[in-house]
Order: C-alpha cells, then sequence, then structure tokens
C-alpha cells in the first residue's frame, strides 16, 4: 500500500518548547507513578483508560460473547491508537505525541493487570472475572504472567521514550535554519 502523498508533502507543526517541556513532564509522571508508586494509577489518563474499559466489554460482546473478556484491553488500546492516527493524518506533533504516550500509559496499566492474573490482589471495578486470569488461562500461559505482564510494561516504557525523544528531534529539526 502506497503512503498517501497529500500527508506525505504536509510538513508537521510546530512543537512549541512549552509543550515540548510539558509533554516531557507528562513521560517522566507516567512512568514514575507506575514505576515508583503502589497505586501505579495516573490522574485523569487511568481514568478515561478505565471507562474506555469498561465500556470495552459489553461492546465487544455484542460481536462475541467468547471475545467479550477481550474488549477492556482492545479499547483501552484502540482509542489511544486513533488519536494518533488522526494526528498523524494532520501533522499535529504534540497530539500525535501525546497519543503515544497516553498508549504507553496505557500499556503499562494492562501489564500491571496482566502481572497479577494469578496473584488476583488488584481491585477490580464491576463484576466478573479477572481478564487476564481468564485469558492466558485460555491460551495456558497463566504460570508465565509476570514475565509477560513485564514484557507489555517494557514495551510501554520503550514507548514513552520513544515518544520524549521523538518530540526533541522534531524541535531540532524544526530548528534548523533553512538556505534560501
Ligand atoms: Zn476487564
Amino acid at each position: 500500500m502506497r503512503a498517501n502523498p497529500d500527508t506525505e508533502k504536509t510538513p508537521w507543526q510546530p512543537i512549541p518548547l512549552g509543550a515540548a517541556a510539558g509533554l516531557s513532564l507528562l513521560a517522566a509522571w507516567i512512568l514514575w507513578q507506575h514505576f515508583f508508586t503502589a497505586d501505579a494509577w495516573v490522574f485523569l489518563l487511568d481514568h478515561a483508560n478505565l471507562a474506555l474499559h469498561e465500556a470495552g466489554h459489553p461492546v465487544i460482546g455484542i460481536v462475541s460473547s467468547r471475545l467479550a473478556v477481550y474488549g477492556g484491553t482492545i479499547f483501552q488500546l484502540l482509542f489511544p491508537m486513533l488519536c494518533a492516527h488522526h494526528f498523524w493524518r494532520g501533522r499535529q506533533a504534540a497530539g500525535w505525541a501525546a497519543s503515544l504516550l497516553w498508549l504507553a500509559d496505557s500499556m503499562l496499566n494492562i501489564g500491571r493487570y496482566m502481572k497479577d492474573a494469578r496473584a488476583q490482589v488488584l481491585p477490580l471495578v464491576g463484576s466478573g472475572d479477572h481478564d487476564w486470569t481468564e485469558i492466558f488461562s485460555r491460551w495456558g500461559v497463566l504460570a508465565h504472567d509476570v514475565r509477560i505482564g513485564n514484557g507489555c510494561k517494557f514495551l510501554g516504557l520503550m514507548l514513552a521514550a520513544y515518544a520524549v525523544w521523538w518530540i526533541w528531534r522534531r524541535r531540532r529539526q524544526a530548528g534548523t535554519p533553512v538556505m534560501h
């Protein structure tokens, strides 16, 4: 598939210094909350994730009751991806980077839930079973829950780091004097 030539030519919108600094602080805050606090909860961002997660189960459940257990995770990943796609198409750099950070936070959040599949110590919202106990049991990998969850958290960490790297690289490139 070929890339859309219009999108290809459109230059990225500049990221003001304040936005770049703010997004970097957001990334640092997300990582701090997930790796250095017991709650591992990012205010507002994880409230949005929780709402999407809880909506995802019944919506995917309409398609297939057997797939309903995946719905929470699917929605938690899908919505930041849709935002990222929207901002990518519009070449809105700050929005794109913010969407990546949201996706990274979601992955850190999912990884934490995965790691809890056998221990089941996290407080669950709503009724029903622990998603990952059910999913990992179906896949026959329940004994590896902590390792898989750590892998998911590692990917989230990498994505957050990438977003911050991308922001500052874009600023540096935008700041390069252009010869006329
Ligand atoms: Zn769930």
